[in-house]
């Protein structure tokens, strides 16, 4: 593969916001370091909720897709990221006992051959060397998320292949897959026990008691980007996801400064490399910067 004269970073997301909540400020971070970041949005999130107590209104729900859209627009523009759709239909998290069954036509029906096509041909496109996505249970139990790492891995190793979907575009193979793997229980207990010792309140100690220890994932982690000065951007970005998120909750329950002191980075899995390089690493681009000119 000939060196690439540019490094280009491409985030696979299921819903909009989750782009602003998983691997925001290294987005922020490569964006500010010249860079191209571009965020594939796997569905519109038509079946979220709303999840803000000011905004929980009939004329809010009423438009909720088209305000979703508008919410992904400021976004992306506190990050500094592009953005595209990939047109699927969100499938909503199932609830109750038995679950009900996922509705006709959504994302996580789609068989990951066909799922997966509109991903390899933005691949193919923008042709990045980093890919990043959610492990294999999804970062969190949503047919969505689930379905975002199927088709990520599927077109990660599709991509490069002149043989599958030939109609889709001259191939392309990245160089590197990661997965996130930032909320994980040891930076949870640091930043519940920071906060303690300086006489905090701390609204962790719930979520720690209920913390599930054989789903822990810390181990699998190979790489921290320290990006720590983007936190004020990637809370911004976030909280341009309005409907999403609560301005007075628990994410923002803990000071950026304190953030910073404690866990000044946010952490993946290298999943698949084709390129040498050494883990631990701090750098998703570690192995496949030589030949790209520093900006
Ligand atoms: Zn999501």
């Amino acid at each position: 593969m000939n060196a690439p004269d540019q490094l280009r970073l491409l985030a696979v997301h299921a819903h909009p916001d989750d782009e602003s909540s998983k691997g925001a400020a290294t987005m922020a971070k490569y964006v500010a370091e010249g860079a191209r970041v571009l965020v594939a949005t796997c569905t519109g999130g038509e079946r979220g909720s709303v999840l803000n107590p000011a905004l929980d209104r009939p004329e809010v729900w009423e438009r909720l897709p088209q305000i979703r859209t508008e919410e992904m627009a400021r976004a992306r523009e506190i990050l500094g990221v592009e953005q595209e759709w990939l047109g699927f239909v969100d499938s909503g998290l199932p609830e109750g006992d038995p679950l009900p069954p996922l509705p006709e036509g959504c994302f996580a029906l789609v068989p990951v051959e066909e799922a997966a096509a509109p991903l390899v041909a933005l691949i193919r496109r923008f042709k990045p060397q980093v890919v990043t996505t959610y492990d294999e249970r999804g970062g969190y139990p949503h047919p969505d998320h689930i379905k975002t790492h199927d088709i990520s891995v599927h077109a990660f190793e599709a991509a490069g292949d002149p043989d599958r979907y030939p109609e889709l575009g001259e191939p392309w193979q990245p160089s590197k897959l990661y997965f996130h793997m930032s909320f994980t229980k040891p930076r949870m207990v640091a930043t519940h026990e920071a906060m303690l010792a300086r006489g905090l309140e701390s609204p962790y100690a719930e979520w720690l008691a209920g913390w599930d220890d054989s789903k822990d994932i810390s181990h699998r982690v190979t790489t921290r980007v320290p990006c720590g000065e983007y936190f004020e951007l990637r809370d911004a970005a976030l909280i341009a996801h309005a409907t999403q998120v609560d301005p007075t909750g628990r994410w923002f329950a803990c000071p950026l400064e304190l953030q910073r002191e404690v866990w000044p980075t946010e952490d993946y899995e290298l999943a698949r490399s084709l390129v040498d390089s050494t883990v631990p690493e701090d750098d998703l681009f570690a192995g496949v910067r030589s030949g790209v000119p520093v900006p």
